[in-house]
């Protein structure tokens, strides 16, 4: 039996496309962390017979397919019988009003609890799930990329784990890049093309700002014992700089050799295509130029405070790398 150290998570959030799939993985790179992926979507992925980062699928991957068989599935959580204990329990948090949104009815908020209770159903009580991991390979220190909040709520709550939140934030105008390139608007005539396309922006820069209000509101509660801030721009121009504090609050010591992760074999659950076809990190800024002055413009007044506040800017950058002093 190998590993007895206190399990250790560094659990990334912030809002999705925003680089969460290459930090974990520049993290994984390090000899003593295990990058994990998505985790929260382990059991789908298992059950659908989806692919591992390592391109085996998760059945049949190398380290899932025993960490799988050695769950123990009698102390997991039985979904029918526990779905509204649990919605009490956590009604009764500070987290509620972000976990469910205030207003909505109480038929959508069960349904809410439903569908993460049974997504989660073997990472839902995820000491199980981290002891597993921690037998099968030796190491105590996992980074989850999952990002969404109820599992936060759940770790931060368990004291077996040591949690540390990592908090990542992304150019807000480049999220919304990033969501708009695989999407194909040429399929619509000319001008309903602007109209859609502005109406997207609109609603992506929506997304972005609630979702980062939400994690504001959890992070500036007082709740979680260790928080790192981390930009995407800082990681991707100087990692050393970008995650040193993250490395000084776990204890470890930086090593240059994270910024080779892409030599490496990863078992990530989910996340980013990129993930697939690993290169060395290059700083995006494509969407300078991809954005219109509409994309820039909708952007401003739904999202662009929330941007400010972070050290971006909040309209079209004459020069980004400058703007943001990477
Ligand atoms: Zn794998």
């Amino acid at each position: 039996m190998m590993g007895s150290d206190k399990l250790r998570v560094i659990y990334v959030t912030g809002c999705g496309a925003s680089g969460s799939t290459l930090l974990g993985m520049m993290l994984g790179a390090h000899s003593e962390i295990l990058s994990i992926g998505e985790v929260f979507r382990l059991a789908r992925y298992y059950r659908d017979g989806l692919t591992c980062t390592c391109s085996e699928k998760v059945s049949d991957c190398e380290l899932w397919a025993p960490v799988w068989s050695r769950l123990e599935w009698d102390k997991l959580i039985d979904v029918d019988k526990d779905s509204e204990r649990l919605f009490q329990r956590s009604a009764e948090s500070k987290y509620e009003a972000e976990v469910v949104h205030p207003l909505a009815v109480r038929r959508w908020r069960d349904a809410f609890y439903k569908a993460f209770v049974s997504e989660n159903l073997p990472t839902l009580q995820t000491e199980h799930l981290f002891s597993a991991l921690n037998l099968e390979t030796g190491k105590s220190i996992f980074v989850d990329t999952s990002k969404v909040l109820p599992r936060l709520w759940y770790l931060n709550r368990n004291p077996n784990i040591e949690l540390t939140v990592v908090y990542l934030v992304r150019d807000g105008r480049a999220y919304i890049n990033s969501l708009r390139r695989p999407r194909d608007f040429g399929r619509f005539p000319g001008f309903l093309r602007s109209i859609v396309a502005c109406v997207a922006s609109a609603v992506w820069a929506n997304e972005w700002r609630q979702s980062h209000a939400n994690v504001s509101a959890i992070v500036d509660a007082g709740e979680l014992e260790r928080v790192v801030r981390i930009r995407y721009e800082e990681l991707v121009a100087d990692p050393r700089s970008a995650l040193t504090p993250l490395f000084d609050s776990l204890g470890l010591t930086y090593d240059d050799g994270i910024v080779e992760y892409f030599k490496g074999r990863f078992h990530n659950i989910a996340g980013s295509p990129s993930r697939i076809s690993l290169r060395p990190l290059s700083l995006e800024t494509s969407w300078v130029k991809s954005l219109t002055w509409w994309d820039y413009f909708v952007f401003r007044l739904i999202a662009g405070r929330r941007n400010v506040r972070f050290g971006y800017g909040s309209f079209c950058p004459a020069d980004p790398l400058q703007e943001q002093q990477y």
